[in-house]
């Protein structure tokens, strides 16, 4: 897949006003961008931690799947996303070697990424998100 970097770390949180403090006052770190992302029902919150990112996700609905998420199984680290040169190479790979896709096709996620994510029972649990910048 030739994964260069963690692009990001996706974490699910009940309001990111509360948790602004911390990342700001506390970690030092600066959010530099705050963005709704309507057909996902979710706000996002973006932190630069060298070439990796901590993505915030606040629902916006209860039909969220981050609502979902919270409800079963507390806030905390939802995802984790790698950076690929080509995230539709990257599935193909994934999907000929047997892992359960959840998305068959590279999709637009915040920050104007390619994205597509791999289904936590096939990548050990932990729910895998590709992404890429084209
Ligand atoms: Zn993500």
């Amino acid at each position: 897949m030739n994964i260069s970097h963690i692009e990001h770390l996706g974490i699910a949180v009940k309001s990111i006003d509360a948790c602004l403090p911390y990342y700001e006052q506390v970690l030092g770190l600066k959010c530099y961008n705050i963005e709704v992302v309507e057909d996902q029902k979710v706000k996002t919150a973006f932190f630069q931690v060298g070439q990796t990112k901590i993505e915030l996700l606040e629902p916006t609905s209860e039909e969220s799947t981050i609502a979902k998420f919270i409800e079963k199984k507390g806030e905390g680290i939802h995802h984790i996303a790698f950076a690929v040169p080509d995230v539709a190479g990257a599935l193909a790979e994934a999907d000929s070697k047997g892992v359960q896709l959840i998305d068959k096709a590279p999709r637009s996620g915040a920050e104007g990424l390619n994205i597509a994510f791999l289904h936590p029972k096939s990548t050990c649990s932990v729910l895998t998100e590709l992404c890429d910048h084209k």
